[in-house]
């Protein structure tokens, strides 16, 4: 095993951070520390510099993993609704106390400016009370008998070991988003952390060990993406796996499921259209536009990827559109003037440079927005394009970088076809005001979330989750127990119901 390897470079989180401990470089199973065979660096997109490294498991290692977190579960779900609740409660209170730690550590390896970082902190805490809450309302039912002197009910059950894969746009609150449900049904977790970010995870586990939440039951491996995810997805005794991130891994992962029949959730991304109605004033529309584009530097699945306007306001929109995003500042995100944080690595930067080029090549126009250039590094200055078409990536691709793209309509039904062009249904934006349009768009979008005048529209309240290839099932909310949890019927016949009348 290798020893913990404390390099030199660890100096510029430690800098950040009011309690040092929330930072570890090795993985958290069982309750323990452990290293693997291997370290590897973790950096900091704003400048590509080490920031430490995190151990990479052996497959053994991984396997013990799930064991643990097997074992853990019959203790676990045996706890009344009440316990669970309290020690996610405990959790919950710990990372809302070192909020600001947890913020600073992700905007180092994230990049996300420092407020985005906050707001997701809370976002992702917020699950964990909803569910903490909710556990004690996980109600079953009792059915109307058709068989005669029967009673008849349902119990909801915890499935078992559930694998949480997350993506490193979200570092946090993608995790507390699935282990929050998942651990207040009563099941355990083995969380994999995007390689780019598992100082956020790591993090997460040292606050869950602080509030007392047993060995085995909330597990954070790292190290190879593809050896643990396999051996997480292959595995029998992991019953169910809850992804976020690209439609390619989201696919493999559920082929990789089918073998054992595992309840998988999926969160594929998205490909978001932003509908403005003839009736909506430019100005407030293009605000709108910009913030529903440009948070978490574009590479959100949420955010607004094809903005279409009504042909006879094109003009003034794009110019709205065009004088707000050059008010938005690119830079570090610990720097409280910043609105655009770097993105998160050099595949990102090239992939986005790629869409403009594109866009650019089959006859899109550069409306606003200067050129990336080899100095800026992972920075991507807002790049804003019209005459989108769709054979262009900016169109058919869920594009994750700063670039918006604006379309011309004419009619409501032609938008419609429009918006729904497209294989992702997560999320959707309608502004305006006329009712008959904006219920017609309502239940004309394919899209599991429509959000009418307003760009917030996630919380642990609401079931988050998309049509089409964006995914399967939802996450938060009452529904989100389903994912973790089996309905299970009982039938007691053979009853004197009418107690001997
Ligand atoms: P993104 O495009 O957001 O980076 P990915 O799908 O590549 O999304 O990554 C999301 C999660 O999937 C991460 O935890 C990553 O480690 C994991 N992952 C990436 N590639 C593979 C793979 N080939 N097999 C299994 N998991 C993977």
């Amino acid at each position: 095993m290798a020893a913990l390897n404390l390099h030199k470079s660890n100096d510029a989180i430690l800098a950040q951070l009011k309690d040092s401990r929330l930072f570890k470089q090795l993985a958290y199973v069982n309750g323990k520390w452990i290293a693997g065979n291997a370290d590897i660096a973790v950096t900091n997109p704003a400048d590509n510099d080490v920031l430490g490294y995190i151990t990479s498991l052996e497959k053994s290692q991984v396997d013990h993993a799930i064991e643990a977190a097997e074992a853990a579960f019959k203790h676990w779900r045996a706890l009344s609704a009440d316990n669970r609740a309290a020690g996610l409660m405990l959790w919950h209170d710990k990372i809302k106390e070192n909020r600001e730690d947890l913020a600073r550590l992700m905007v180092l390896e994230q990049g996300k400016t420092l407020d985005e970082a906050r707001g997701e902190i809370d976002y992702g805490a917020s699950f964990i009370r909803w569910f903490a809450e909710e556990a004690r309302r996980a109600y079953g039912e009792t059915i109307p008998s058709h068989i005669p002197n029967a009673h008849l009910a349902t119990i909801r059950e915890p499935i078992g070991v559930a694998a949480l894969i997350t993506p490193w746009n979200f570092p946090s609150a993608m995790i507390t988003r699935k282990a929050a449900a998942a651990l207040a049904i009563g099941c355990t977790v083995i969380v994999k952390p995007a390689e780019e970010t598992p100082f956020s995870a790591l993090a997460l586990a040292e606050l869950a060990e602080r509030a007392g939440i047993p060995a085995g039951v909330f597990n954070v491996v790292t190290g190879d993406a593809p050896m643990i995810s396999a051996t997480l997805s292959c595995s029998e005794k992991v019953k169910a796996l809850s992804f976020t991130g690209s439609t390619r891994v989201g696919k493999l992962l559920l082929r990789q499921s089918a073998d054992t029949v595992k309840k998988c959730s999926m969160e594929l991304g998205g490909n978001a259209p932003f509908i403005v109605l003839p009736d909506m004033d430019i100005h407030e529309a293009a605000k709108a536009a910009v913030d529903a584009k440009f948070q978490t530097s574009g590479q959100d699945c949420l955010a607004a990827n094809r903005i279409f306007v009504p042909r006879e306001k094109f003009d003034a929109f794009t110019d709205a559109f065009a004088t707000e995003m050059q008010k938005l500042k690119v830079g570090n995100g610990l720097d409280p003037v910043t609105d655009i944080g770097p993105l998160i690595n050099e595949q990102a930067v090239t992939k986005a440079r790629k869409i403009v080029d594109d866009a650019l090549n089959k006859g899109a126009k550069l409306v606003a927005g200067k050129p990336q250039s080899v100095s800026d590094g992972n920075f991507f200055h807002p790049v804003l394009l019209t005459n989108i078409t769709p054979d262009m990536a900016v169109y058919r691709e869920e594009n994750f970088c700063p670039v918006a793209g604006l379309i011309p309509y004419d009619t409501l039904p032609e938008v419609i076809a429009a918006a729904n062009d497209t294989e992702y249904g997560l999320a959707a934006y309608v502004y305006g005001h006329d009712v008959r349009q904006i219920w017609t768009l309502m239940r004309g979008l394919e899209f599991g979330m429509v959000s009418i005048n307003s760009v917030k529209m996630t919380g642990h309240p609401i079931p988050f989750g998309g049509m089409k290839q964006s995914g399967l099932g939802r996450e938060g909310s009452r529904h989100g127990f389903d994912e973790y949890s089996e309905i299970k019927y009982y039938c007691l016949g053979g009853l004197n119901i009418t107690g001997g009348i």
